[in-house]
């Protein structure tokens, strides 16, 4: 299997294959950028169903995190790493203690996180074996502490980015009264659903599980509407929360929303999707800007974890989408494109 002429392999700066043949661990990690920093990014473990389908998703996840990272201003390079197996069955103490040797061996170039597959726990079990793992630390909030879970940071930096967007396309700074669809209501989505319902925003939700969204409707007074009912609906704005390429040929024609703004990664199916909600007047906020208050919360646990300084640099996202927005609407251009041509920029491609 080639990997240097892959689409996925955009100069990528190390790419490593890890093997143990006790544990049957098999993992690839990938640096893509580190030109800010070192690169951090999740460590997810599937059970994908050949290797070259590992190769691709490491390569793709990593330089979108050098994107995300330089976006959101962190001195932090872009990487991911993908562990081959069942989380389910395969993911043996044995198998997590090596995969952190393989870390420990690379000197800090990559630093690991939880991901689809792996936990908080995993990360704290790695660090007996090495202490290139982040996003483990307990955190002050204001009732308490929390777990080094990034949910609530993310949901707090994509409400940030709603309010950015409405600026932008309604020229309002209230959410008083708008109606918002929020797809998803799992660790992100609710705590969003939250803030919206404390701004006045009126809800429709949507989940496959049928817990969350009972609690949705009870304590937010939310409208709950089935999973394909939610792209159609005449909202204001449409959050996605759940999962990758909602936006494709199937549901932008439905969409009567003005505004995508959630937290959802890899939104668009295609780059072409993104020209195609332009050309509907459909603003979309580029998912790795908006939904980026947990990785700018993991870089602040690393840097000695001040809640004010993480609220401020989240708050940020607002003008990063500002920026974006109004650069996409001189230069005509769809908003992902310009983000990326932002964050490429700043990390000096
Ligand atoms: P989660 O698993 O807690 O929540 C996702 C929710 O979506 C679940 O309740 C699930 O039942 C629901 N869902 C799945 N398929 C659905 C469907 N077809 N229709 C409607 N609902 C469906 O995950 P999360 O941590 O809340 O993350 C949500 C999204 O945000 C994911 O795409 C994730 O990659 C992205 N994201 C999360 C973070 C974070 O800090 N957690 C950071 C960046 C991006």
């Amino acid at each position: 299997m080639a990997v240097f002429s892959l689409s996925d392999f955009a100069d990528h700066e190390q790419v490593v294959f890890c093997s143990d043949d006790k544990s049957g661990l098999k993992a690839i990690i990938a640096v893509h950028n580190s030109n800010l920093g070192p690169a951090l990014g999740g460590c997810r473990m599937w059970p994908y169903a050949n290797e070259e389908e590992a190769v691709r998703d490491v390569l793709r996840l990593s330089r979108g995190m050098t994107y995300k990272s330089a976006m959101a201003n962190l001195k932090l390079g872009g990487g991911k790493s993908v562990i081959i197996g069942n989380p389910r069955t395969q993911k043996t103490p044995e198998l997590l203690a090596a995969f952190a040797r393989a870390l420990e061996n690379l000197n800090g170039r990559y630093i690991a996180a939880e991901d689809s597959g792996t936990s908080v726990a995993d990360m704290k079990y790695m660090t007996q074996f090495t202490q290139h793992v982040a996003g483990i630390h307990d955190k002050p909030t204001e009732d308490g502490t929390r777990s080094g879970d990034p949910s609530p940071a993310t949901a707090f930096g994509t409400f940030i980015g709603i309010k950015a967007a409405v600026r932008e396309k309604l020229g309002r700074d209230s959410l008083e009264g708008l109606k918002i669809a929020v797809q998803g209501v799992g660790n992100v989505g609710f705590d969003l659903a939250q803030q919206l319902h404390a701004a006045g925003a009126k809800l429709w939700v949507t989940d496959i599980h049928k817990e969350s969204l009972a609690r949705a409707e009870v304590e937010l007074g939310a409208t709950v509407v089935a999973p394909e009912e939610i792209f159609g609906l005449d909202v204001d704005v449409f959050a996605p929360c759940a999962l990758g390429a909602v936006l494709n040929d199937q549901t932008i024609p439905q969409l009567k929303a003005r505004i995508v703004a959630g937290a959802s990664n890899n939104q668009l199916a295609e780059p072409r999707h993104g020209v195609e909600l332009m050309k509907r007047g459909i603003l979309y906020a580029p998912d790795y800007v908006i939904n980026a208050g947990g990785i700018i919360d993991v870089y602040h646990e690393r840097i000695g974890f001040e809640r004010a300084a993480l609220i401020a640099h989240v708050e940020g996202i607002y003008d990063n989408l500002l920026e974006i927005f109004e650069r996409a609407r001189k230069e005509e251009r769809p908003t992902g494109e310009v983000a990326d041509a932002i964050a490429e920029e700043r990390f000096g491609r």
